[in-house]
């Protein structure tokens, strides 16, 4: 008998978590770093400041302004968005070393980002973290402690706008609880 062939090679195996602010997008994501250190973060760039416990190279590499405009002239970033008065964006070269290895990858990117990856790469699955009700979500916003409250109603009025993206997404996941959540999100990225 002959070996097994090789398997065609799959589409992008590209995975897009996305959904409000607040919804708890980062907490799946810092569990899966966690529990799941196999599975390959992006690491994203941002001109936010550190939150107290975050780490350069870990949660996000810290840049200033010039450092942010530079990467975006050069078309470093794969995607990039502006968010409540920060810029956000996604490495090109990182994760398309990761997809060409056969990834899979996930990024954690807000809604505009996700709609930029939706353009320039069709076949990534976007799922989209919904909360369990739009109280919780008030709650969850409001009891982070670490921003200010006008900051707070930036990202309110953001939520609100981005709780209706959802038909947009291909999959939508309900944050009832983190371990939940990411155990549904790995079995996606394991079946793409
Ligand atoms: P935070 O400041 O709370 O860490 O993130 C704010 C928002 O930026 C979140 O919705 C998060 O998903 C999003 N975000 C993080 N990294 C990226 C990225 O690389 N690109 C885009 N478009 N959004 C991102």
């Amino acid at each position: 008998r002959g070996a097994t062939p090789e398997p065609p090679a799959k589409q992008p195996r590209l995975t897009v978590l996305s959904g409000p602010s607040g919804v708890g997008k980062s907490t799946v994501v810092g569990y899966l770093r966690k529990v799941h250190p196999e599975v390959w973060l992006s690491v994203s760039v941002t001109t936010r400041k550190p939150r107290p416990g975050e780490r350069d190279g870990v949660q996000y590499h810290f840049v200033d302004d010039d450092e942010f405009d530079k990467l975006v002239a050069n078309g470093e970033l794969l995607e990039w968005a502006e968010f409540a008065g920060n810029r956000y964006g996604t490495p090109r070269q990182a994760v398309m070393e990761r997809l060409e290895a056969g990834g899979p990858v996930l990024l954690e990117i807000d809604l505009q980002g996700a709609r930029l990856v939706r353009q320039s790469m069709p076949e990534a699955r976007l799922v989209f973290l919904a909360p369990p009700s739009w109280d919780e979500l008030v709650r969850r916003l409001t009891g982070r402690g670490t921003e200010s409250p006008e900051v707070i109603e930036r990202r309110l009025a953001v939520a609100r706008i981005e709780l209706a993206a959802e038909s947009e997404f291909d999959v939508t996941l309900v944050n009832t609880s983190v371990e939940d959540v990411a155990r549904e999100l790995l079995a996606l990225m394991r079946d793409c």
